[in-house]
């Protein structure tokens, strides 16, 4: 009888372990920050799913610039705002990368951004006057935080969507993490954040967007890590004149940055900072790009230039897929050849 027990324990204790390597996959899609937004979580309850899709609302309501009830929307209209910790970290957060970046990211680009008519879906050029009369107030080094207010200079506006999504990433995967996942891929409008591997133990495989088009410049893999994509192709119209006009502007000029990079793609552990060199690379330009790298190597990037060259980064080469058919040429930023 005793035997006949201890077997049904022990099938019972099989089946058991053989239940918990089924993982479980629960996905939820929706729009928040002008975006469609995909999270793919294993291993997490129903509970779990609405509190990360929770915490997009919430910072999407905070830190919103087209929605009047924002505390930076607020901020943006009265130059002066007391800030909730989670939008206060995420601001100073912001304020390092545009130092980083040395203005290539700049926060207070906002009122250029809208007088282009890009956050409010009326997109065109504006008048030069208009440019000239709006550049003295970028500067990001103006913004002062003076323990949970924040001041801005006159005529200064701030906009954190270069960087909220990346950060958001961060956020989310530490939620995750927090709660026991292993295994989860979010894609918040294609600034993509895993947490740890595929539930089969194998890396993500991410796909990095075509500029042109609907296919891919190749794959990259990862693990625990952000793959966040800037390029002119994902907000942009076309001016009388027939040039494309898209939304990453260069902080200097208070126009489309023209650098030559078409699309910028960083690869590395920090989300928000991922989300904001993708920007300024896009800003700089290869050149420069190259150079801020060699200076930091502390990430990956991609870099699609308009004369058909991807430079990579020589770590990032050794876990990328080229895709034949997107007719780039390969180029590996200072290979050490053996
Ligand atoms: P991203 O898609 O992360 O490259 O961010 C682009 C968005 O950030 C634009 O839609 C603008 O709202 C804003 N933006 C544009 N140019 C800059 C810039 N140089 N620095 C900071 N934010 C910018
Ligand atoms: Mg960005």
């Amino acid at each position: 009888m005793r035997r006949r027990i201890l077997l049904l324990l022990l099938i019972f204790s099989l089946l058991l372990g053989g239940c918990a390597s089924v993982r479980t996959e629960r996905s939820v899609t929706f729009f928040a920050m002008d975006t469609y937004m995909t999270l793919r979580i294993y291993d997490g309850d129903s509970a779990l799913m609405n509190d990360a899709q929770a915490l997009v609302t919430d910072m999407e309501r905070r830190v919103s610039v087209t929605d009047e009830g924002s505390e930076i929307a607020h901020l943006n209209r009265s130059g002066k705002a007391r800030l909730s910790p989670e939008t206060k970290a995420l601001l100073e957060r912001a304020l390092t990368l545009c130092k980083e970046t040395a203005g290539a990211l700049d926060i207070t680009v906002y009122p250029l951004v809208r007088a282009w008519g890009f956050t409010t879906n009326r997109q065109h050029v504006p008048e030069e006057e208009t440019i000239r009369a709006l550049l003295p107030a970028v500067g990001y080094a103006g913004v002062v935080l003076d323990g949970d207010t924040a001041i801005l200079p006159k005529g200064a506006a701030i906009d954190l969507g270069a960087v909220a999504k990346g950060y958001l990433g961060d956020r989310l995967a530490a939620l995750l993490r927090e709660r026991g996942v292993s295994s989860a891929l979010l894609d918040l409008g294609g600034n993509i954040q895993t947490v740890g591997k595929k539930p089969d133990g194998t890396p993500w495989h991410i796909a990095v967007r075509a500029p042109q088009g609907d296919g891919n410049l190749g794959v990259v893999d990862v693990e625990d890590e952000a793959v966040v994509t800037s390029g002119g192709y994902e907000r942009f119209f076309t001016g009388e004149d027939g040039t494309v006009y898209w939304h990453i502007l260069d902080p200097a000029t208070g126009y489309p940055a023209r650098s030559g990079v078409i699309s910028a793609t960083v690869v590395g552990k920090d989300g928000a900072r991922c989300d904001a060199l993708a920007t300024a690379l896009f800003v700089l330009g290869a050149e420069r790009a190259t150079a801020f790298w060699r200076q930091h190597k502390d990430f990956e990037m991609l870099l699609l230039t308009e004369d058909g060259e991807l430079l990579i980064t020589p770590q990032l080469s050794e876990r990328f897929t080229p895709n034949g058919e997107a007719g780039y040429r390969l180029q590996v930023i200072d290979r050490v050849k053996d």
